[in-house]
């Protein structure tokens, strides 16, 4: 049950593509985030990377100049650990991921397994740059006796400096492909991650603001837990791909803005209604 914040608005905001590119941050979005502390506005940065630490995301924020706290991040590492914990999937965990996966399933009490028994409960699989073979082998021989699969986030591509490169979703798809069991999906566009981000913050769906750059997973979040979405065109969707982003998705965003100063104003006016 979510015990409500008593505010008019809760804003839920993606990282990469909306407040930053990588280790550039997009322009406007320290002052905005400065905006939004002084106007008292509740919010969560939520992202699919599970990659990294809430710590890692807030010092890597602060690296470039947006004040953050590690409470202020949630990500689909620590949604996906918290599932887990509370349908009781079981305690052994085989892991393909990297720190901010393997560190979020260690703080809910699930322990790590090599996968060398048959004591495997469930697979939780995020991002992993070091994906190989005998991974994949584990994994795959684990879902065939039986256990559950636990995917992080769906995304097949991600940007990168060098051009997009290969995601979650991708990797998953060769575990699904051999054991031919379909992952649980936590991240956006799954409204899981919503509503463990709403109760996080005290928020009422009614009350949510969804901010990204990406139709498919931010804002398909968004609608699928009935949120207000908001599009910004920073990253993934820009004003030359807007409409094509639109016709793929089968859905618009509420509202779309071109900019952060753009979200900054429309934000503002949206805590004044
Ligand atoms: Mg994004």
């Amino acid at each position: 049950m979510i015990k409500n914040f008593g505010k008019k608005i809760g804003l839920f905001i993606d990282l990469d593509g909306t407040v930053y590119h990588g280790a550039r941050m997009i322009p406007y979005a320290d002052q905005w985030i400065r905006n939004v502390r002084s106007e008292g506005i509740p919010f969560l940065f939520v992202t699919n990377n599970s990659s990294r630490t809430p710590v890692a995301v807030a010092q890597h924020l602060i690296g470039m100049g947006i004040e953050a706290l590690p409470d202020e991040v949630y990500t689909s590492a620590q949604a996906a650990a918290q599932y887990v914990n509370e349908q009781q999937l079981g305690k052994d965990i085989f892991c393909i991921g990297e720190i901010g996966l393997r560190v979020a399933l260690q703080e809910k009490g699930l322990s790590l397994s090599d996968c060398m028994d048959d004591s495997v409960d469930v697979v939780v699989q995020g991002i992993d740059r070091e994906f190989n073979y005998l991974k994949l082998e584990k994994a795959v021989t684990a879902l065939l006796k039986g256990a559950s699969f636990i995917q992080t986030n769906p995304d097949l591509l991600l940007p990168s400096d060098h051009g997009l490169i290969p995601g979650a979703g991708t990797l998953g798809a060769s575990i699904q492909a051999g054991s031919r069991v379909k992952p649980v999906v936590i991240g956006k566009p799954s409204p899981i991650i919503m509503e463990y981000a709403l109760a996080k913050l005290g928020c009422l769906p009614e009350q949510a603001i969804v901010i990204g750059d990406n139709m498919f997973t931010d804002i398909g979040a968004g609608r699928a837990a009935g949120c207000h979405t908001v599009l910004v065109l920073t990253g993934v969707t820009t004003s030359a791909n807007y409409d094509e982003q639109v016709q793929l998705a089968g859905f618009e965003p509420d509202h779309v803005c071109k900019d952060i100063e753009e979200l900054s104003a429309y934000i503002s006016l949206k805590n004044r209604l």
